[in-house]
């Protein structure tokens, strides 16, 4: 019998923005299925506000279907999927040697930034629609993590601008597909969130006042959970979209933060 609570799957949800919707969700009364590749984070994140906790590699599409098919299997609905697991570029794809450039294949960081980014959310989305389609109510709602990075040049990371780039599209034009049965997909493009996909502290950085708060983007998820006329949409959530715009597409030598490996 399926539950009485809705149910909500959220990848890479064991940190970060994805945390923070698990974390809202659970205390609105939901279902929450934290997905993320980390045990440690992820145990530990899913005993504290409530959440069950599924260990996912999102570019693993075995990995996946286990996660859709054990949450269907467990609460026989699936109302929500965010997919929101991500991983930056931290070295610029043009930093590749020419030792590396002649191999047969690319260099493996580049391809997973792809299998991460982008493959691994169609496959999610796929996955979620043929569930949604199976609910007693036919239906569900879909959000995907794109990143503002995919709506401006990103000069830092290329490669990372443009698997974000790419989501925003295929949302847009499966939105349409799935308009049919009752499927919402929407797009949130997030931008200097303080989270751990960076690798040092954003505040040594840049100005509190240009930081994202978590709270923005929880608000931008439930917006697209609860009103049942948006699909095929993108928002983007930046305290301030100019600012944002002139660090990624014109970086001052002191800004080249995005692209050192050491990080920031
Ligand atoms: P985060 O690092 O705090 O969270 C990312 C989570 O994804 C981590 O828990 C990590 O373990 C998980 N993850 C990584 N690879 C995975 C895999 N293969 N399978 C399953 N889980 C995996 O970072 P965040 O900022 O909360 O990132 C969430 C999303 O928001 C990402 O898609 C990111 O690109 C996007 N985003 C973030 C910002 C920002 O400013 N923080 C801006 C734009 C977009």
């Amino acid at each position: 019998m399926a539950s009485d609570s809705k149910v909500a799957i959220i990848t890479g949800g064991a940190s970060g923005i994805g945390l923070a919707t698990a974390t809202d969700l659970t205390a609105k009364g939901w279902n929450v299925v934290i997905a993320d590749i980390n045990p440690q984070t992820g145990v530990a994140a899913a005993t504290k506000i409530g959440a069950t906790f599924h260990q996912t590699d999102v570019s693993s599409w075995d990995s996946q279907l286990d996660l859709f098919k054990t949450t269907f299997q467990k609460y026989g609905r699936l109302d929500f999927f965010a997919a929101n697991a991500g991983i930056d570029d931290k070295k610029s794809i043009y930093e590749e040697t020419p030792e590396e450039l002649e191999k047969d294949e690319p260099a493996e960081p580049f391809l997973k930034v792809i299998d991460v980014d982008f493959v691994a959310v169609v496959w999610g989305v796929k996955l979620a629609s043929w569930y949604m389609r199976r609910n007693q109510k036919k239906g569900g709602v879909v959000v995907l993590t794109s990143s503002a990075a995919g709506l401006y040049p990103m000069v830092t990371n290329p490669l990372y601008a443009g698997c974000k780039a790419a989501l925003i599209n295929f949302a847009r034009s499966v939105a349409s597909t799935y308009i049919t049965d009752s499927i919402r997909v929407n797009v949130i493009c997030p931008a200097l969130v303080p989270t751990s996909i960076f690798p040092g502290n954003l505040r040594d950085f840049f100005p509190e006042e240009h930081l994202t708060p978590l709270s923005t983007i929880v608000s931008a998820f439930n917006r697209f959970i609860d009103d049942e006329s948006l699909t095929g949409q993108v928002v983007e959530c930046a305290q301030d979209q100019h600012y944002f715009r002139k660090q990624v597409e014109y970086p001052s030598e002191s800004q080249r933060w995005m692209n050192e490996d050491s990080g920031p």
